[in-house]
């Protein structure tokens, strides 16, 4: 969500939400309103056609409040911590398949010792 419409920003001058109500965005805290809110919003963004500029924008951004590329600032900050265990996971056994997520090379996965399923 955005109304900056300069700069390296260019991408919001093709935002679906340009004229949408920004509270749609930036909704209640909770309760059935912030859901009715944020689905609406969600469906705006969904035929965005810079929404992955937008939500690389709000990641590389840390914007901690509202929909930005049809995500909540709880569901960017869940994926922000899933990639940071991806990039450590990287680091330590190498790029891999892993439970989490999908396969990066088709290598075995690597299950610490006293980590297996049950
Ligand atoms: S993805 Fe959603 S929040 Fe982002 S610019 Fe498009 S409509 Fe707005």
């Amino acid at each position: 969500m955005s109304s900056d419409t300069s700069g390296s920003h260019g991408w919001r001058r093709s935002a679906a939400c340009r004229s949408a109500d920004p509270d749609l965005f930036f909704p209640a805290a909770s309760g059935r309103r912030f859901v009715e809110q944020v689905e609406r919003a969600k469906a705006l963004c969904a035929a965005c056609v810079v929404r992955r500029q937008c939500l690389q924008y709000a990641l590389g951004a840390n914007e901690e409040y509202g929909v930005w590329g049809a995500m909540t600032e709880d569901e960017r900050r869940r994926a922000a911590g899933r990639a940071r265990v991806w990039a450590r996971l990287a680091r330590e056994d190498g790029p891999g398949p892993h439970p989490v997520g999908p396969a990066l090379d088709g290598a075995a996965v690597k299950v610490p010792a006293g980590e297996e399923s049950p």
